[in-house]
């Protein structure tokens, strides 16, 4: 009798502990499962940028203008995506259209460094072969992210910088400009603005200084604007790129998050794709998007949580910004901690949303 209980008991101990084991692989799977659905054959997810984007700020022109612009663009990689085309080119392309517009922080409406010249940083990666492209302060390169995916295609290099990027931009036929190209006149009177807050403020000790444009907001605003945009294929295949002016008043050949691989722009088609904006030292340092692909890769978390605990990170460390990204299963998240993020979205229904405010 006494050996019959003992028998029970062990049993009992036994199933118990494997129930424990199972609903502990079940919690974690359901986790892992959110971000293994099938939510889209094909998706596409932009950014215009991130920061002080409040409603009280706009006029109803304005609004309506960035929207349109958002619009067209996500369009642009929509019919590319949707016709069987690559990420790649969707991704290329729809950063393009807001390259070639003076709302965004990028291309033609770059914002000003505090020498008054325009110095461009853009970069692209393929999720599919991991390779990647990217070029840093070009002033005469109309849009840098056919640069970078050049520098990625077409070299033996990941990033090229200056000079050099732009004779290789030369030597491959991309469209070359005056740097007066890059004139907008509400851009050159931000820089007006933030180098007079800055003289106001002379004698501060450098680090009060440096902190000054990210807390006024009439500069803060004028800081952001970086594009970027992240994309699924029909085949599975993934791309993220992103491209900017930088911050505005920046000196000494400074080099933002942007064009940086891991930073700025990271796509892998094992977990995703992302493009940054914000403080960009910031978002070098937390190593923004590729952080976002390891916690989904090493610790199975979905795109969302990932995305939270990345940007959370940045906060803690004193920046701000956002992301827009999408999963290898076409979960799109958009995430920011500034007050406002232009951004917009697209699946393979055709359906469209577009955001600017916190919602
Ligand atoms: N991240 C960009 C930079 O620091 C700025 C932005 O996103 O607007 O250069």
């Amino acid at each position: 009798m006494k050996k019959l209980l003992i028998c029970l008991l062990a049993f009992s101990l036994y199933f118990s502990c494997k129930n424990e084991n199972s609903s502990e692989i079940k919690n974690k799977s359901v986790t892992t499962s959110t971000s293994e659905v099938k939510a889209a054959e094909f998706a596409i997810i932009i950014h215009g940028g991130a920061g002080t984007i409040l409603k009280k700020n706009m006029t109803p022109e304005k609004e309506a203008a960035y929207k349109a612009k958002l619009e067209e663009a996500i369009r642009v990689g929509y019919n590319i995506l949707k016709n069987g085309g690559s990420s790649l080119d969707a991704v290329e392309k729809t950063i393009n259209v807001m390259e070639n517009s003076p709302l965004f922080n990028a291309g033609k409406g770059a914002v000003f460094t505090n020498a008054e010249t325009n110095e461009l940083d853009a970069s692209i990666m393929d999720g599919k072969t991991l390779n990647a492209g990217a070029s840093a302060g070009t002033t005469t390169v109309r849009n840098p992210i056919n640069l970078a995916r050049a520098v990625m295609e077409k070299s033996k290099h990941v990033m090229l910088s200056g000079k050099g990027a732009e004779i290789f931009a030369e030597e491959q036929g991309l469209t070359l400009v005056d740097p007066s190209y890059f004139y907008t006149e509400n851009r050159l009177k931000s820089l007006k603005r933030v180098k007079a807050r800055e003289a106001q403020n002379a004698g501060k000790v450098d680090t009060e200084s440096a902190y000054l444009d990210f807390y006024d907001a009439d500069i803060k605003d004028s800081k952001f604007g970086t594009v970027g945009c992240a994309a699924l294929d029909k085949n599975g295949n993934l791309a993220a790129g992103t491209s900017t002016g930088g911050m505005t008043n920046k000196r000494y050949g400074r080099i933002g998050d942007a064009p940086i691989i891991g930073s700025g722009t990271y796509a892998n088609n094992a977990t995703c794709a992302v493009s940054s904006t914000g403080w960009g030292e910031y978002f070098i340092r937390a190593q923004v998007a590729h952080d976002i692909s390891a916690l989904i890769e090493y610790k199975g978390l979905s795109l969302k949580e990932a995305a939270k605990i990345v940007l959370d990170k940045v906060k803690t460390l004193g920046g701000d910004g956002g992301i827009v990204a999408v999963d290898k299963n076409g979960n799109m998240v958009a995430d920011f901690n500034t007050a406002g993020m232009y951004r917009a979205t697209m699946n393979d229904k055709g359906e469209l949303t577009i955001g600017i405010y916190e919602q």
